[in-house]
């Protein structure tokens, strides 16, 4: 079932995605060669504490840190250890936050040092599909349109979508209805209203769209074992239109990154 957020409720969502959004901006200026991911979780998890929020993946489904860190093909649900990241890697980043009782859900891939310009080229692709799923996400369409829109966009590009792990409705829980796939068809599935609070999320492979799962029960790989990244926004649906709860505001300044993007989707 889906559960519709008030006004006040959605006021309350954007202090905690606005957490996530701090310790990214905070981690972005720590990613360099030399640092572990556990490093960075331990840096991650005080941050969002002094913050008045609890780590939301900590615990979840017994999930053993704060950070998912999934390093170049690793999609997603890595598991932050003490192997020192290395120059022309790339770290996803996804990181929850609970505060006043309603979780943020947000990811950012980083480059470490210098990346080779293949895999630059497929970070700036998925963060741009990221918004042109965030564009579908309107009253009147439906779950497809913004699945289709991602799919499209990254297959243009020759990349693979993956289709396993998918975007959620997001509240008073980390995952709830409705499931919000990175592909899809046109004016199918479950129709967008007014206060539907999800998180958009593409996962998306240099080559094959295929993963694996590891014995660890966690971490997930692409099959040719190329890279992946993993982009990802908390949005409201307000006055009909999508509009950011979370932001890459912060990142963006500590990696003096210049963009006006995100102005289409914020309140005037
Ligand atoms: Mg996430
Ligand atoms: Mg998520």
């Amino acid at each position: 079932m889906i559960k519709i957020k008030t006004r006040e409720e959605i006021e309350i969502m954007r202090e905690s995605a606005l957490v996530v959004s701090k310790t990214l901006g905070m981690l972005a200026k720590e990613v360099k060669p030399g640092v572990s991911t556990l490093y960075l979780d331990k840096l991650a998890e005080e941050f969002i504490r002094e913050q008045g929020a609890i780590p939301g993946f900590l615990g979840l489904y017994d999930f053993p840190n704060t950070l998912c860190m999934s390093p170049n093909s690793q999609v997603v649900h890595g598991i932050p250890n003490k192997e020192p990241l290395k120059e022309g890697e790339i770290i996803s980043i996804d990181c929850g936050a609970l505060k006043n009782g309603f979780y943020g859900d947000h990811a950012y891939t980083f480059a470490v040092g210098e990346i080779d310009i293949e895999t630059q080229k497929l970070l700036e692709v998925t963060k741009e599909s990221l918004y042109v799923g965030i564009r579908e996400f309107k009253a009147g369409n439906r779950v497809g349109d913004v699945g289709f829109a991602i799919q499209n966009f990254t297959e243009k590009h020759g990349y693979g979508v993956v289709r396993e792990l998918v975007g959620h409705g997001l509240g008073r829980k980390m995952h709830e209805d409705p499931e919000m796939p990175n592909y899809g068809k046109r004016g199918r599935g479950k129709k967008f209203v007014e206060g539907m609070v999800v998180a958009i999320e593409p996962m998306t492979n240099l080559g094959t769209h295929k993963i694996k799962q590891h014995s660890d029960g966690w971490t997930i790989t692409t099959l040719d074992n190329k890279p992946s990244a993993h982009f990802e926004h908390d949005v409201a649906i307000v006055n009909g239109k999508p509009e950011l709860l979370s932001t890459f505001k912060y990142v963006n300044e500590a990696l003096g990154i210049v963009t006006d993007i995100e102005d289409e989707f914020r309140a005037n």
